[in-house]
């Protein structure tokens, strides 16, 4: 790499200082995401004349940054979600890590902020939550959220790389996104918004994706809508719904065949961890009985017509933090395009199976090497 001569993240040199004030626990019930965080943050710092300093492992504390830094001014910021699951035996295991790591530095490379070895981010994210391992209910649904992120900590307003980076990693207990099963959720199809473009930056985790998309959901939500289904263009592709990759079951108006579809990776839509799962398993165990996986674009009016003519079979949204979450209905054009459920449930079989082959996985009920154990 391009910083070969500068010192990479060593998680050999970590220093650890535990607090010596123990948080008390929150009753499983009461967790709220990303509000209540762990005792300790895993901080490291990179400057431009030596590269990644010794990693430590401090206190959960406020950060203190002269007012001209160039995160608050230019948004040299960008972040990654992530969880690690309790298993039955007490073991900490993080879900697909090396993904995770992966679109961290590709994010960070996009913005002139500094790359690592994702190996070693996550051998020290692995004993960070470790650490933390009191913190993680070992219910089913229950997890540790992980929020790596990296900011541009250098003091100036000149527009230009940062010459110093901060990596921090904090913790939040979480709980089950639907905590009494499912409950599928409306939405409101965007056009007069755009949340990403081609030649944009869509495709990265950069803080400055998701401020301006608060607006556009406020105004769904006025509606009585939950999320945006971000649209684009004059065709009105589907890409994303609120912070989710979404898909599609749909029967082919010509042959009738089963489609299971997905937005391809053109640049306009986030690279989920849980996308590409969820495909993964759907060619392991859908194709197989007879379903055609595919990413290719989608129009939304492909949708609103296989709606009407009772092929649109359901529709869900995959992401880290519900993992599934089925879709009733879109708001489009005046009209109210119905996704398949009946009136009485909130999910279709798919998105159901889904929830439950990832769970499988996470908590290493079913061994696999998207299991990392801490
Ligand atoms: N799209 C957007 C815009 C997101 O913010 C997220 C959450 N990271 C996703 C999709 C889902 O990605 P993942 O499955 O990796 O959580």
């Amino acid at each position: 790499s391009s910083t070969s001569q500068l010192l990479d993240i060593d998680p050999s040199k970590l220093v650890v200082e535990k607090t010596s004030k123990p948080k008390d626990l929150l009753p499983s019930k009461d967790l709220v995401f990303g509000r209540n965080f762990t005792d300790h943050m895993l901080t490291i710092e990179w400057t431009q004349e030596s590269g990644w300093s010794a990693p430590k492992i401090l206190p959960y504390q406020n950060l203190s940054l002269d007012p001209a830094t160039c995160v608050f001014h230019y948004a040299f910021e960008c972040f990654e979600g992530m969880k690690a699951y309790k298993d039955t035996k007490g073991q900490i295991r993080l879900f697909r890590p090396d993904k995770n790591m992966a679109r961290f530095n590709k994010s960070a490379a996009r913005i002139a902020l500094p790359t690592f070895s994702p190996e070693a981010l996550t051998s020290l994210i692995a004993q960070f939550a470790k650490l933390e391992s009191r913190f993680i209910p070992s219910e089913r649904g229950y997890s540790l959220y992980l929020r790596p992120t990296m900011i541009g900590t250098q003091k100036t307003l000149g527009v230009g790389p940062p010459g110093s980076a901060l990596l921090y990693v904090i913790a939040s207990p979480v709980g089950p996104y639907y905590p009494t099963g499912f409950k599928a959720v409306s939405l409101e199809a965007t056009d007069y918004a755009v949340r990403a473009w081609p030649g944009g930056v869509g495709d990265k985790k950069l803080g400055a994706n998701y401020a301006p998309c608060i607006v556009p959901q406020k105004e769904a939500m006025s509606r009585g809508f939950q999320q945006n289904l971000w649209l684009f263009g004059e065709e009105e592709y589907v890409t994303e719904v609120g912070t989710m990759n979404f898909f599609v079951a749909i029967k082919n108006k010509q042959t009738g065949q089963k489609e299971l579809i997905t937005a391809p990776l053109d640049g306009t839509i986030l690279e989920g961890v849980t996308r590409d799962s969820v495909l993964a398993l759907a060619r392991e165990r859908l194709a197989p009985e007879g379903w055609k996986i595919e990413e290719r674009k989608y129009t939304m009016g492909e949708l609103a017509e296989a709606s009407a003519e009772g092929r649109l079979i359901e529709a869900f949204g995959a992401g880290t933090a519900a993992i599934v979450s089925p879709v009733r209905a879109i708001s489009w054009k005046g009209q109210l395009v119905n996704c398949g459920l009946k009136d009485n449930e909130e999910s279709g079989e798919i998105a159901m199976k889904m929830k439950e082959w990832m769970e499988a996985r996470q908590y290493g009920d079913e061994e696999s090497d998207w299991s990392y154990i801490c």
